[in-house]
């Protein structure tokens, strides 16, 4: 194992990989430090009864330009192309005809409103129509959209998202977690369990303290999420407050899963999907049986993951049977039983889902994304100014800071 590589990784989610995979073959040598005792990150896929639950990143969001897309081809991984009910609400449950037509239509002007009129707040919340009657759906979605109410979500990040977005999504059968978790080139060194507890920087290296003994490098890439960053779990020099300063700009917002196990008969539709309840901003999203399997999916954002968060995942898991109960009749209940749930926001290595950008702060995201001093690169997801909030905005950025560092250790090397 290398104690002073040319470049170490901080971090091993889909942003490590990458920028592990784009400096295989450079002629670098690499270290990659993960503080989890596993790959991935927030790409996370859990196996049971020979299923894959995706705990984190499920969607293969932009699916036609997305490098993992590419990846799976090549590496053998099966595709689900769709179609997927990802959005609708099967057979209008526990609604009258057309009000959900009524609510996606909401969306939809509110959308529109927020590319072609941009509020000059940038709040993504002045673009709602004045007594609007979906606005408990708009902040419900936009709690699985971006983790957060539209209070304290940018307008102008939220459309550069929206306008560079293809809206193809696919699946992996295998689970996304595993795609991207077997991308890890297999010649690149990895210390798992092996949290970076401070960074140091004297005049030309970049020292990084770990349990187990400080690791000195030319060049460190740095792809923890803007929780970590700007929080307190590891000694940052002075120098990255500017770093620190744009990650508090971009937190990250609240989402979580919850995974049923379907037992026995059911009125459960294989691929099909409903919202609890469009009249609660902290509703739960069902995900019937994907891929006709007997499970479903509950994802959670904004006030319903915070809920979790608050009250425990027996609770969660009480309150997802209750919704469906009230869709479903409450015989489901007996075919329903709790299988495994994330905890994104309790694990410190973590903090939380993905990134959002506060009103007036969309600019943050190339702040952070600036190299320092021709030593530091800064990747992840909160990196990406279009592809934020995503395993695909992350690969993207490991690839981009890998190549900066490549180009800054050439060009120290030549001067040297
Ligand atoms: C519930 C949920 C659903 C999602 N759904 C989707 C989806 O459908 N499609 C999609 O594209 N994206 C989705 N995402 C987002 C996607 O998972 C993330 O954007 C992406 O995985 C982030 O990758 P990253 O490499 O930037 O960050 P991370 O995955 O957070 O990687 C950073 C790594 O750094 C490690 N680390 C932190 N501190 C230290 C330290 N001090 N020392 C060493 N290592 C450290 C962390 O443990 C972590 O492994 C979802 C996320 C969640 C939580």
């Amino acid at each position: 194992m290398i104690q002073a590589p040319d470049v170490a990784i901080v971090g091993a989610g889909a942003a490590g990989i990458a920028a592990a995979r784009r400096l295989d073959g450079s002629g670098l040598s690499t270290l990659v430090l993960e503080a989890l005792p596993r790959r991935g990150g927030r790409a996370w896929t859990r196996t049971m009864a020979g299923l894959s639950f995706d705990l984190g990143c499920g969607w293969l969001h932009s699916a036609d330009r997305n490098p993992w897309s590419r990846i799976a081809e090549q590496s053998g991984f099966a595709l689900d192309r769709g179609p997927n009910a990802l959005g609708s609400h099967f057979a209008d449950l526990g609604l009258s005809p057309g009000e959900f037509a009524s609510a996606r239509r909401a969306f939809a002007r509110w959308n529109e409103r927020l590319i072609a009129a941009p509020p000059t707040s940038d709040r993504a919340a002045d673009a709602f129509e004045p007594d609007g009657q979906w606005t408990a759906y708009l902040q419900a979605l936009s709690g699985f959209i971006s983790g957060d109410e539209l209070e304290r979500i940018s307008a102008r990040d939220y459309a550069a998202y929206d306008s560079a977005s293809s809206y193809i999504n696919w699946r992996v059968p295998a689970g996304y977690g595993t795609l991207i978790t077997s991308g890890f080139p297999a010649n690149a060194d990895l210390r798992l369990a092996t949290p970076v507890e401070a960074l140091t920087l004297d005049e030309q290296h970049v020292a990084l303290a770990t349990p187990t003994g400080t690791v000195r490098c030319r060049a460190a890439i740095v792809t923890v999420s803007t929780s970590v960053l700007a929080g307190g779990t590891v000694r940052w020099p002075a120098q990255l407050d500017p770093w620190r300063e744009a990650a508090t700009r971009l937190p990250l917002g609240r989402n979580e899963k919850l995974f049923l196990q379907i037992t026995g008969d059911s009125p459960f539709e294989p691929e099909s999907h409903v919202l609890g309840d469009l009249r609660d901003p902290a509703t739960g999203a069902y995900y019937i049986r994907p891929f006709g399997w007997p499970v479903i999916e509950c994802f959670l954002g904004g006030a319903g993951a915070r809920a979790a968060e608050a009250n425990g995942p027996d609770a969660a898991f009480a309150r997802a049977i209750g919704q469906l109960a009230n869709l479903f009749g409450s015989t489901v209940r007996r075919s329903l039983r709790p299988l495994v749930a994330s905890d994104w926001a309790g694990i410190p290595s973590i903090g939380g889902a993905y990134s959002h950008a506060l009103p007036g702060q969309a600019a943050a995201r190339n702040r952070l994304a600036q190299p320092f001093d021709g030593r530091l690169f800064f990747a992840g997801e909160a990196t990406s100014a279009t592809d934020f909030s995503t395993a695909h905005g992350a690969y993207e950025s490991g690839v981009r800071a890998a190549e900066e560092a490549i180009v800054a250790l050439k060009a120290r090397r030549a001067t040297a």
